[in-house]
C-alpha cells in the first residue's frame, strides 16, 4: 500500500496559503508607506511606488484569465504595521527592525475567519488584510539598474514585491527552504522561496505560478465523486467535473491500476465500477478550455478517495471461526480473527449473548441486571456468564460491504482456579437477513 502512495505524485506542484480575496474585493485596494531603505540607493516615493505598481501588474499580464485588479489608495506614514487596520499597506522599511537578517519582506495578512472558498478539497478563508514589509537591512536594486547590469549582489525589488503579492493574493512558496525540490519549473517560480541577487527572472510569473494563481482565481477545474464513493464491492462511483470553462477532456486513473478517458460531449463526467475490495486513490488530467486563458491542463489527485468492501466475513482466520476460551470461574475470553485486511471495510463489531442454544431476542443476557438484554462492542470481548449453562454467541460484523453475522453456542461450565478448557461448542455462520430477523438488536448501517 505504502509503495503505491509513493508512487504518485502530488496533487498539485505549488502550494496555497489557505487565504483567497472574493471576488467583490477587486480591484485590491492597497496603499503605501514610503521611507529610504537604508541600505539601498535612496529613491524618491514616487519611484518607490511605481516599483510596487509595476510589481501588482505583473500577475495579471502573466495570468489575464485570473481576473486580478488592484487600486492605489493613497500614501500612509505609520511607524509600524496595523494588521487589523483593513488597509493593506505597503511597507517600504522595516521601521521597528523586527525582521531576521537574511528574510528580504514578509507578508502579513488576517482573515475574517470565513472560509468561503473550497477548491480541490481545501477551504479558502477570506483576507481581511494583508500588508507586505520590505527589510532595510537588505541592499535591494532596481529593475532598470539591474537590467543595466549595474548589480553588485543587490535583491531585484520588484521580483520580491512580485513574490510578496503573490502571497497577499494566497500563494505559498513552490518550494520551501531545505525541501528536495528538483523541478526546474518550481525553482524559477516567483514563489520560489528565495531570490538570488542581481536576478530579474522573479518579475515575471511562470507556468506553475501561474497554474498556482488560475486555482484560485481564474480558470480551472476539478473532480468529485457524484455517487457514494464507499460501499459494497462491486462499486460503481460516477466522477464529474466542474469548471466555468469547457472540458475538452481528461485521462484517469482509478487506482485499481486501470485508466480511462472522458471526451466530449460528455468531458466532463465518467462512471468506474471497482471490482475488488480496496482503498482507491483517483487521479485526473483535466484539459479545459477557454476564450482568454486557452487550453489548460490541471492535474488532481484524491488520495485514498474510493473504499469498496466485499461483505465482511467473520469466521475469516487460519483456525476458521471466532473462538472462545474460558479462563477462569464463568470469565470467557472471545478470540477473533476477523479480516481486517483493508482499512474501513469493518467498521463495526457487536456481540450478542443469547441463553440457550438459539439466537431468541427474549433471551439476550442482560449483564448489567437493569432488566435489558446488554450487546457488547468491543473486537474481542471478554464475557463473565452470569451462570453456568448453554448460550449462544452471536458476533455482528459491519462495514460499506454490508452487514454479516456469525454465532456460536458454548456449554460453560465454572472452573476452578486456574484451570481452563477449551471452547467446546459447534459454530455456524448465519446470514445477515437470518441474523436480523432472529435478533432486532443487529448492527444495521446505511450508507448515503
Ligand atoms: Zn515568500
Amino acid at each position: 500500500m505504502l509503495g503505491v502512495l509513493l508512487l504518485l505524485s502530488p496533487a498539485f506542484a505549488w502550494e496555497h496559503t489557505g487565504w483567497y480575496w472574493p471576488s467583490e474585493s477587486f480591484p485590491l485596494a492597497w496603499y503605501f508607506d514610503p521611507d529610504p531603505l537604508e541600505d539601498s540607493l535612496p529613491l524618491d516615493a514616487d519611484v518607490q511606488r511605481a516599483i510596487i505598481q509595476t510589481s501588482w501588474e505583473n500577475w495579471p499580464e502573466a495570468a489575464p484569465c485570473a481576473g486580478l485588479s488592484d487600486e492605489y489608495q493613497g500614501d500612509v506614514n505609520i511607524e509600524s504595521r496595523d494588521g487589523d487596520d483593513l488597509r493593506s499597506t505597503f511597507h517600504w522599511e522595516d521601521e521597528l527592525d523586527e525582521q531576521e537578517t537574511g528574510t528580504l519582506a514578509v507578508t502579513y495578512t488576517t482573515t475574517n475567519g470565513r472560509g468561503t472558498k473550497t477548491a480541490n478539497g481545501k477551504v479558502y478563508f477570506e483576507v481581511r488584510d494583508s500588508d507586505i514589509v520590505f527589510n532595510n537591512d537588505v541592499d535591494f536594486g532596481t529593475t532598470e539598474d539591474i537590467g543595466a547590469g549595474i548589480c553588485n549582489g543587490e535583491s531585484p525589488v520588484e521580483s520580491v514585491a512580485t513574490h510578496e503579492i503573490g502571497h497577499l493574493l494566497g500563494l505559498a512558496h513552490s518550494c520551501e527552504d531545505g525541501a528536495a525540490c528538483t523541478d526546474l519549473d518550481l525553482q524559477e517560480a516567483t514563489m520560489y522561496w528565495a531570490a538570488s541577487g542581481c536576478d530579474l527572472s522573479g518579475n515575471t510569473p511562470n507556468s506553475d505560478d501561474i497554474t498556482s494563481i488560475n486555482a484560485v482565481y481564474g480558470v480551472f477545474g476539478s473532480f468529485e465523486a457524484t455517487t457514494p464513493r464507499s460501499g459494497p464491492a462491486p462499486l460503481d462511483v460516477t466522477f464529474a467535473i466542474t469548471s466555468e470553462a469547457d472540458v475538452v477532456s481528461a485521462s484517469w486513473q482509478f487506482g485499481d491500476l486501470t485508466t480511462g478517458e472522458s471526451v466530449a460531449p460528455t468531458a466532463d463526467i465518467i462512471t468506474h465500477t471497482y471490482e475488488k475490495s480496496g482503498s482507491y486513490s483517483v487521479s485526473a488530467d483535466i484539459v479545459l478550455n477557454d476564450p482568454i486563458c486557452g487550453t489548460t491542463t490541471y492535474p488532481q489527485t484524491e488520495i485514498g478517495y474510493v473504499l469498496a468492501c466485499t461483505e465482511p466475513v467473520p469466521e475469516a482466520g487460519a483456525d476458521g471461526f471466532f473462538q472462545l476460551q474460558a479462563s477462569d470461574g464463568l470469565r470467557w475470553q472471545v478470540i477473533n480473527r476477523t479480516d481486517m485486511g483493508t482499512y474501513g471495510c469493518v467498521d463495526t463489531i457487536q456481540w450478542e449473548v443469547y441463553e440457550g442454544s438459539k439466537v431468541d431476542p427474549a433471551k439476550l443476557v442482560d449483564f448489567d441486571g437493569d432488566g435489558e438484554g446488554d450487546p457488547i462492542g468491543a473486537f474481542a470481548p471478554i464475557i463473565d456468564f452470569p451462570a453456568a449453562g448453554t448460550y449462544t454467541v452471536l458476533m455482528n460484523v459491519g462495514g460499506p460491504g454490508g452487514l454479516s453475522a456469525g454465532s456460536l453456542t458454548i456449554d460453560v461450565v465454572e472452573l476452578g482456579d486456574g484451570s481452563t478448557v477449551a471452547g467446546c461448542g459447534t459454530s455456524t455462520p448465519i446470514t445477515a437477513a437470518a441474523a436480523s430477523l432472529a435478533g432486532l438488536l443487529a448492527v444495521r448501517r446505511r450508507r448515503s
